[in-house]
């Protein structure tokens, strides 16, 4: 056993909670306990399990443990530690996770949001390194001493919704209320349809993953003689229209197909752009399922952000590394920050 502290981090996702466990510096993990999110559960029943998981792991490796972080999935009030609600389970309104970790654990606790974190761990450890063999480095950025980081990140997960997080010279990029990062519910058509928000057009309502089955089910319905292929690949029933299913068929050529995956693709890209715009960040990480339409989908979002932004302006705009574990990276990255 070694005295190099331990850090844990915990990721509370929509379908499963995962516990890990690193040495403070390293890149791996010693070890990760994952369970599946029970169907029909409320908040203590989720920090049971969560606390049970970490409790395993540390009765499995003893050590000096000296610090957590915790990802959530829904809206966190950062600087009180508190989640302020899940979108998913009942029961998380107001509840104080850090001082409840704190208590149980003794050591310093610091919880955010899975998008930050997400933005985070990519930073740190995923695709927002200057070295890393997924990213295309058209633009070398200089190396900040002793970091191999870019300095500046924005995260945009794109799957059954949009959400985003900013790393800006290193750090986390809040906002006022903790909302920062938002690009989701930015607008990209003003005359579109209706968001989850309740305002029109933004990005996720044009560019998620529903959105894109959505926009297909509507050009279906329109044109009886066009996407062949794509009616073939569903057998005809509409309710089975996937994102997934659109990508596919785009890329065994189906017209319709492409032109609806395309459309999303640019509503995104325009958003980017916007962003770029306003924050000219090094690079954008794009992560989520909907990023799996392949090399058209990249094509289009790529040219439509360019087109929609300044010249002067260049940021690399590339796959996310971590995949889904990428909040849990970003878990560890803030326990790290608390030494
Ligand atoms: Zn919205």
């Amino acid at each position: 056993m070694s005295d190099t502290p331990l850090l844990l981090a915990l990721d509370f996702g929509g379908t499963k909670h995962t516990a890990a466990l690193a040495q403070a510096g390293a890149r791996k993990w010693i070890d990760r306990r994952q369970q599946a999110a029970p169907p029909r559960a409320d908040a203590a029943a989720d920090v049971t399990i969560m606390r049970a998981l970490a409790r395993e792991l540390l009765a499995a490796h003893p050590g000096r443990l000296a610090a957590i972080g915790v990802s959530f999935g829904g809206p966190v009030d950062f600087a009180r530690g508190l989640v302020r609600l899940s979108h998913h389970v009942p029961g998380w309104e107001n509840w104080p996770l850090r001082d409840q970790l704190h208590a149980e654990f003794g050591v310093p606790v610091s919880v955010d949001n899975d998008a930050n974190l997400g933005a985070l761990g990519e930073w740190r450890f995923g695709a927002g390194q200057v070295e890393t063999r997924h990213v295309e480095t058209r633009h070398p950025a200089p190396l900040r001493s002793g970091d191999y980081s870019v300095a500046s990140l924005l995260y945009i997960t794109v799957s059954t919704g949009v959400g985003g997080g900013w790393v800006l010279e290193g750090r986390v990029h809040r906002g006022a209320e903790g909302m920062a990062g938002e690009i989701g519910h930015t607008l990209v058509d003003p005359n579109g349809p209706e968001c989850i928000c309740g305002r029109r057009g933004c990005v996720e309502i044009m560019a998620c993953g529903p959105a894109i089955a959505r926009r297909a089910r509507e050009r279906l319905e329109a044109e009886l003689d066009a996407g062949t292929h794509l009616r073939g690949l569903i057998q005809n029933d509409l309710s089975a229209l996937t994102a997934e299913r659109v990508s596919c068929a785009a890329l065994e050529g189906d017209a319709l197909a492409e032109e609806v995956l395309l459309a999303a693709a640019r509503d995104l890209g325009t958003g980017i752009g916007n962003a770029l715009s306003l924050m000219n960040p090094q690079r954008v990480v794009l992560g989520g399922g909907v990023t799996k339409s392949g090399e058209a989908w990249w094509a289009e979002v790529r040219r439509a952000a360019r087109a929609n932004t300044l010249p002067e302006i260049s940021a690399d705009i590339v796959p996310a590394a971590l995949g889904d574990d990428a909040p849990l990276w970003g878990a560890l990255a803030l326990a790290e920050s608390l030494l």
